[in-house]
């Protein structure tokens, strides 16, 4: 019988050359812990409206949309430059994280921030599989250009505060892990899940 063209013994059986044949994988395009690009200074960004800022906004949104990620920052996409993109939304990570159309920030600074921190589990994207414990301040007040070449202040809290200050740090050259006070507070993803994730659905980390 002749064997159906969808299934793969069609191909071994009359290409067995097409064995050897692999389509080209997708790149990874985030840089992981280890790159000397995530612990450098990113450079602040001259002209907002720039048609490479547009560019480096566009390739961030779609990276972070590939990713399923809350936030992404320049520097991780290996661009030095001072841009980063919160996008909170639910997810099986976050089930309680706030839904919000993705905001870019260029050259973004801190203003204003809470006198007091709360401590949550964290990962990152340039850090696979893994979650720390992190302090950070509850809210941020943060001024920032917007892709048009705006101005803007806007006060984050609680969940996205933490995200802003998560990337923040990537354009200081910061990883969440440095702000891990003791290895105790290190888990695998995996572990996280099963650990924490499940009964606690803290109210900032979801
Ligand atoms: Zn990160």
């Amino acid at each position: 019988m002749f064997p159906d063209r969808s299934s793969a013994s069609f191909f071994q059986t009359w290409f067995p050359w097409l064995q050897s044949w692999h389509p080209p994988q997708a790149k990874v395009s985030v840089a992981q812990l280890g790159d000397p690009i995530l612990r450098q200074k990113a450079q602040p960004i001259e002209d907002p409206t720039a048609p490479w800022v547009q560019a480096l906004a566009d390739d961030l949104l779609a990276q972070i949309q590939t990713s399923k990620g809350v936030g992404i920052a320049a520097p991780q996409i290996s661009q030095g430059y001072r841009m980063l993109v919160i996008a909170s939304h639910p997810n099986d990570r976050y089930p309680t994280a706030p839904l919000m159309e993705p905001i870019v920030l260029i050259n973004p600074v801190i203003v204003h921030q809470a006198s007091s921190s709360v401590k949550d589990w964290e990962g990152c994207l340039s850090v696979p599989h893994m979650r720390g414990l992190v302090d950070r301040y509850q809210w941020v007040e943060v001024s920032y250009h917007d892709r048009q070449g705006q101005p803007q202040q806007q006060r984050f809290e609680d969940f996205v505060a933490r995200i802003f200050q998560h990337e923040y740090d990537h354009l200081e050259g910061k990883i969440f892990l440095d702000r891990v006070t003791q290895v105790d507070d290190l888990m695998t993803e995996a572990e996280w899940r099963s650990r924490v994730l499940p009964p606690a659905h803290h109210p900032s980390n979801g």
